[in-house]
């Protein structure tokens, strides 16, 4: 049969008919309908010269044309079938059944031998109706459309639409414009819609879609012939569109499946419980160092990747997922060509038809478990850090009690000094002043006590005994310090002034550190105002009631008219921070923990209109 771009065409098939006409003139019921078929064919082709010689050799043709009726059945109109075009469209849909191609051929093949000016191909969704193909024939050929667009009408008469659809049965119009059923169909109506043919797609009574085809240029277009083989069309056509909708549903599935194993973004492998593993994306490769071509030969095995310390799990795995289809990711690892050792966490699942076979997911823990022994690193690195510092610290503390012992005990030492020199002066004098060297002696002696009891309590606090605890009044204890000074006070030309509140509450806690506290204080704001040279030099020594969240307390205020500390009143509190050529650096910070260790605050600031304010509070009662 001849064929143009694989289909037949309407002029070779005529020719062809006729043919077979004249060959089986003596089978006479199958020439008449081969006569009847070729003069259909010359009429659509509209050869009318053959048409009208057909007409004259055979009258009774014209005759024989009868209006089909819309429920003619299949078994009636079964003689009448052009076999080859059943053939061939049989042929076509039992080949690979590619969806697109399949409404080609079934769209072409329609309109060819319908001979219809245009046709739809509706097919069914879930509970819609979509145009899948719409084919229109021109001076040119026939043009097909691919769509998918929803069924509306301006594309197609509704009414037959939904006619066929409910009654379930074929709709043929020899002439639509003058049906007394559809002719107000407004599709109709605008398009002048003369022959109509709408078949139901069915497969295994299942509704595939409908055929729709239309001629507007004449009525009773579509030969009663042609319809039965349009009907053999329409249901094998039927069954390949639903067989070729399942197989797009499959490769769209596969394509899918396909997409994330080619993805390479976790390992995966498709294995059989003997432990082959016959499939595998690259990422799994790379996880155990194998390459393609040892899967390919069938060297990847999970027997061989797996160390026998985790074999029970692989098995119990294998056996969950026998049972269940899949079993739970596990941590595992993997023994890879090179023999060396890969971390992984692994899935397994079995295929639906055979649970021997399955895939499994697997991910490359290396990362993670290194970024894990990091971590695990930095955290013995931060054990080791503190120890070190906890190290570093009692180094400090020993060397802070060092310096304490040599700063505490150099003042009464200095003193005793001063005061031994000035006995000396006093005895020295003609007359020698017996009263002051009396005096200087009792300062000493009460310097030598001074260093004796500051001994102590360092010793007392290296022994790790417990703080004293007595109640100490501010003032005196202020007064005290004050006088033990006084020489520091002199040599530096400073007045020392106090404004000591009366009725403040005694203060729990050891009298000589905060005395010590005192003193450092005291000293550090005579030796500042020693470097001043515009000014009065006035050291201001204030008390006062404080009222803190620990209930009352005292409050000091050791003021000067030195420099102040300038920038550095945070830094004067760190151990060993010094701006005095044989300053030690230590008073300030020992000052601080004294003061903390009583429950109290110290800290400085600027005064005005210049020099230092050094203040602390502390709480009567010890919490
Ligand atoms: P040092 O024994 O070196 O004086 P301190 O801890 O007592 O150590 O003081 C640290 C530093 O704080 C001093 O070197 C000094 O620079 C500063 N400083 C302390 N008291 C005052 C003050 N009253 N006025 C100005 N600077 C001060």
């Amino acid at each position: 049969m001849a064929r143009q771009n694989g289909f037949i065409h309407i002029e070779a098939l005529a020719n062809e008919l006729a043919a077979r006409f004249f060959a089986h003139r003596r089978l006479d019921k199958l020439a008449r309908v081969y006569r009847q078929d070729a003069r259909y064919a010359y009429l659509r082709w509209g050869a009318d010269a053959k048409v009208r010689q057909l007409e004259e050799a055979f009258p009774h043709l014209r005759a024989e044309e009868a209006a089909p009726s819309p429920t003619s059945t299949m078994a009636a109109s079964v003689e009448r079938l052009d076999l080859a075009t059943v053939m061939k469209v049989s042929q076509a849909t039992s080949g690979p059944i590619v969806l697109d191609a399949l409404i080609d051929m079934v769209m072409r093949t329609a309109i060819e031998q319908a001979g219809a000016q245009r046709g739809l191909l509706i097919l069914s969704g879930d509970d819609t109706l979509r145009i899948a193909a719409e084919a229109t024939t021109s001076a040119d050929g026939i043009a097909l459309r691919i769509h998918d667009v929803p069924v509306s009408a301006t594309m197609l008469p509704e009414s037959v639409l939904y006619h066929v659809l409910r009654t379930h049965e074929n709709v043929t119009l020899n002439d639509a414009a003058e049906d007394p059923l559809f002719a107000a169909d407004p599709y109709i109506r605008q398009h002048c819609v003369r022959s109509v043919l709408c078949l139901l797609l069915m497969n295994h009574a299942k509704l595939t879609g409908v055929l729709y085809l239309e001629n507007n240029l004449a009525p009773r277009a579509f030969s009663p012939a042609r319809i039965a083989v349009l009907k053999l069309v329409a249901a094998q056509a039927a069954n390949s569109l639903e067989n070729a909708r399942l197989y797009r549903d499959i490769a769209t599935r596969e394509a899918k499946i396909r997409r994330l194993v080619d993805a390479n973004i976790i390992g995966i492998a498709s294995w059989r419980l003997d432990g082959s593993i016959f499939e595998a994306n690259d990422v799994f490769l790379r996880i155990v160092g194998y390459d393609r071509e040892d899967l390919v030969y069938g060297q990847v095995s999970w027997h061989d990747l797996t160390p026998p310390e985790f074999r029970h799990l692989i098995e119990r795995a294998e056996a969950e997922a026998r049972q269940t289809g899949r079993a739970q990711p596990f941590e595992k690892e993997y023994i890879r060509k090179d023999s060396s050792r890969v971390p992984v966490i692994i899935g397994l699942a079995t295929f639906e038809a055979s649970r021997t076979e399955g895939v499994a997911f697997v991910l490359d823990l290396t990362e993670r478990k290194q970024a894990e022994e990091k971590f695990r690193d930095s955290e013995r690195r931060y054990r080791e850090v503190q120890r070190e510092l906890a190290h570093a610290n009692r180094v400090a503390t020993m060397g802070q009690l060092a310096a304490s012992i040599a700063h505490e005990v150099n003042q009464p030492i200095a003193a005793t000094l001063t005061n031994a020199q000035a006995a000396q002066r006093w005895l020295n004098a003609q007359p020698p002043n017996i009263d002051e060297v009396g005096r200087a002696l009792g300062r000493i002696v009460k310097d030598a006590n001074r260093a004796g009891d500051v001994l102590a309590r360092i010793r007392g606090m290296i022994k790790q005994t417990p703080p004293r605890r007595e109640r100490v009044d501010i003032n005196a204890a202020i007064s005290e310090v004050i006088e033990l000074t006084q020489g520091e006070a002199a040599k530096s030309g400073a007045s020392v002034q106090t404004a000591l509140a009366h009725g403040l509450p005694c203060i729990e806690g050891d009298r000589i550190e905060i005395q010590q506290v005192l003193l450092n204080l005291l000293v550090n704001a005579l030796e500042a105002m020693s470097t001043t040279t515009d000014g009065a030099r006035t050291l201001h020594i204030v008390t006062g009631a404080a009222e803190g969240a620990d209930g009352p307390g005292v409050h000091v205020a050791v003021c000067d008219s030195g420099p102040g500390f300038g920038q550095n009143s945070a830094l004067a509190f760190d151990p060993f921070y010094t701006t005095k050529p044989a300053g030690l650096g230590m008073g300030l910070s020992i000052c601080r923990s004294i003061v903390h260790a009583h429950g109290g605050r110290l800290w400085a600031s600027a005064n005005l209109p210049r020099g230092a304010i050094v203040q602390f509070t502390l709480p009567a009662k010890q919490v």
